[in-house]
């Protein structure tokens, strides 16, 4: 009989810019019918062992997640990580000072806005961020300014001042992909090139972009996303198949900071992710463990 269990490895909680806490993923994921999750919160883990235990306690399985802000041509490029040991000591390290680049980065970002005569202030983000000051991000500041009426949509603060290249965009990216991909392979994980699309590639381009991220050790890339016309992830697909690469997929759930993305479900029903991908990610990192490197 064929698997029909469906996954979703990509969503955010408030432990970086989610409105749903860690435990609150899980009941969703659960009342979404799926099978397996991964929470990629920004450049964190924190919110493990709560989405694990809370999972776990409702029949979800949990592999670990993490999405990394890298430095990619000039441009920000997210970097998946999956199945990594949570408790490895340099891949925490290398966490740990990503969100301290990103704390350096929020100052500027407030810094600039108030020069730029936005009427808000440091309190009004973590307030937008739920209180947990842990890894705020520019949908926090989007969300602060959109309650304050300084802006008319949360998508005007992106596009106003805050999107890459405006006004108030700073970058916090402090590394390339090779030194991503490097640390998740340390950690025993398996790194993936995130949501493709918004770079903006064609089928050429993106196998320019691939190959030198291939020869890195790029493991797999995210043909299923949210955000992916039926084309695009014929390209991708094209892509995974021509580098060797494994296919992912997730929704990018957000919940209330991203609306209109379900768990599980994407936009209006625009996504489904099977089990058979997971399995796939599991028989790498199985073949994988024998030669890890420890922490
Ligand atoms: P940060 O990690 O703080 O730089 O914030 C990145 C997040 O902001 C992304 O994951 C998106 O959710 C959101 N974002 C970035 N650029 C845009 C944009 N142009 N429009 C809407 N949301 C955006
Ligand atoms: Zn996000
Ligand atoms: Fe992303
Ligand atoms: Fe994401």
């Amino acid at each position: 009989m064929s698997d029909t269990r469906i996954i979703d490895l990509h969503m955010h909680s408030t432990a970086s810019d989610g409105s749903l806490s860690p435990e609150e993923v899980a009941r969703a994921a659960k009342k979404a019918g799926l099978a397996a999750i991964s929470l990629t919160d920004h450049d964190t883990i924190a919110g493990y062992p709560r989405v694990t235990d809370a999972a776990r306690a409702l029949g979800v399985e949990v592999i670990p997640g993490v999405e990394i802000s890298v430095n990619f041509q000039g441009q920000s490029m997210h970097m998946l990580g999956y199945g990594f040991d949570l408790a490895h000591v340099r891949f925490r390290a290398l966490l740990e000072e990503l969100s301290a680049a990103r704390r350096e980065r929020n100052e500027k970002i407030i810094a600039r806005l108030r020069e730029l005569g936005v009427p808000i202030v440091w309190a009004d983000v973590v307030r937008a961020a739920g209180g947990d000051t842990g890894n705020i991000g520019r949908p926090h500041f989007a969300n602060a300014m959109l309650a304050k009426g300084a802006v008319k949509t949360f998508q005007a603060a992106f596009d106003r001042y805050l999107g890459d290249g405006k006004p108030a965009y700073f970058p916090k990216e402090k590394t390339g992909p090779e030194f991503a991909i490097d640390l998740i392979h340390q950690a025993g994980g398996l790194a993936v090139f995130a949501h493709p699309v918004y770079h903006g590639f064609d089928l050429s381009s993106a196998t320019r972009a691939f190959a030198p991220l291939k020869a890195a050790g790029l493991d797999g890339v995210e043909v299923y996303y949210s955000d992916h016309t039926k084309a695009q992830r014929e390209i991708y697909l094209s892509i995974a198949h021509r580098f060797d690469l494994l296919v992912t997929g997730g929704s990018d759930f957000h919940g209330e900071n991203n609306k209109g993305v379900e768990m599980g479900s994407g936009r209006n029903g625009n996504l489904r992710v099977p089990y058979d991908l997971l399995a796939k990610m599991k028989g790498h990192l199985a073949a994988r463990s024998t030669v890890r490197s420890p922490g």
